[in-house]
């Protein structure tokens, strides 16, 4: 593998594209033994997600449903701030196990916003995938429960990952120089 140069910035070769599949098809033994009975939705969250949940969900066998969201901010009134909107969402979720499909979680605090959208449409389990943890600066008591590979703080481009918009089709993880 060879180093990358995205826009301004350089990215060297960091996780192949061999040990992210066996991560993935780790994750998707765990999912088919644990989730079997739960007839999960799995909510892979774009844009990142979409290598990662194409991968994960071709290993997953148990009877599921999937679906796409994008998370959106915009600025409220001064009282609420910022608020975080949930879209793209067309199924019912109230009562159902639902699985979030992350590509990376990192503070937190997109997970976090995403599981209080998610309880207050009254879900009645959550689960979270990420395909990559960086322990050190996820600092939120919401477990992830499926991690592929945790990382250190760097910032990292490739499967789903872009930087600028760019990096996003590469096949596997490169980090910034
Ligand atoms: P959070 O800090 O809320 O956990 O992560 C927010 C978002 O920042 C992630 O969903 C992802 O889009 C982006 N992000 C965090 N770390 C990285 C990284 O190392 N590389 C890239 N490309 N995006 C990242």
């Amino acid at each position: 593998m060879q180093s990358v140069t995205l826009k301004d910035k350089t990215f060297i070769p960091y996780i192949t594209s061999d040990k992210i599949l066996e991560s993935v098809k780790e994750i998707a033994g765990r999912i088919n033994f644990e989730l079997v009975n739960d007839k999960p939705i799995f909510l892979v969250v774009l844009n990142g997600s979409f290598m990662f949940a194409a991968d994960l969900l071709k290993e997953v066998t148990i009877e599921c449903e999937i679906s796409f969201i994008k998370l959106a901010s915009y600025h409220g009134t001064s009282s609420t701030g910022t608020v975080t909107e949930m879209i793209g969402l067309t199924e019912e979720i109230k009562g159902r196990n639902v699985v979030i499909v992350e590509d990376i979680v990192d503070t937190g605090i997109t997970l976090e916003k995403l599981v209080n959208l998610l309880t207050k449409k009254e879900v009645k389990k959550i689960k979270v995938a990420s395909f990559l943890l960086k322990p050190e600066a996820y600092k939120k008591d919401i477990k992830v429960d499926y991690v592929g590979i945790e990382i250190p703080n760097a910032f990292v481009v490739g499967y789903g990952l872009d930087y600028d918009g760019l990096g996003r089709n590469m096949k596997e993880i490169f980090v910034l120089k």
